[in-house]
């Protein structure tokens, strides 16, 4: 048995930077300028010993453009109702912004399995950040850094017990 694992999050945090590291191939389209991905991109992910399908979902992009912002919504919805597990990205340097709490209200609506995590973790940079994340609700955040690969192993330890 395995699973399915939504990456999801505002427009930023990394959640195409963790998808390609977790696929190894670059599959989703990584940029800058936010706004890039905006479909669901499926994948097999590795991880240690671990096999499972992931998910990069876009994000909230766009937050001034009401019909974006609802379609960015019923992607991350449709994501949610795909995945068995969501992983909730929150940029560890920026700390805990007005769009991630409404992130946070979408996956507790639909009643998400969610593991939380502060990525871009890597240093001392994102301390308070990661500090910050607890007053989400959802939990101890996994601190990552998706793109210098750190923190992978505490990842594997909370998602092992799903495989
Ligand atoms: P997405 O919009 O959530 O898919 O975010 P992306 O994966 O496109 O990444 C947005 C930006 O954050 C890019 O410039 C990445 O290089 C950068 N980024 C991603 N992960 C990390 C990380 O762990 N640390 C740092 N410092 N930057 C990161
Ligand atoms: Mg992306």
């Amino acid at each position: 048995m395995s699973f399915t694992l939504a990456i999801v999050g505002r427009p930023n945090v990394g959640k195409s930077t963790l998808f390609n590291r977790l696929v190894g191939k670059r599959l989703a389209l990584v940029d800058d300028t936010p706004g890039v991905t905006r479909d669901l991109r499926e994948g097999d992910a590795r991880l240690g010993d671990l096999r499972f399908v992931v998910i990069d979902s876009a994000g909230l992009e766009l937050v001034e453009d009401d019909s974006l912002q609802g379609r960015m919504r019923r992607l991350t919805e449709r994501a949610v109702e795909e995945a068995d597990i969501c992983l909730f990205l929150i940029d560890a340097r920026m700390g805990v912004t007005p769009a991630d709490e409404i992130f946070a209200d979408i996956l507790r609506r639909k009643n998400a399995h969610v593991i939380l995590a502060a990525n871009k973790a890597e240093g001392a940079a994102g301390d308070a950040g990661a500090l910050e994340a607890w007053a989400l609700g959802l939990g101890e955040p996994v601190r990552i850094s998706a793109e210098h690969g750190e923190g992978m192993d505490d990842l594997y330890d909370v998602l092992r017990p799903h495989a």
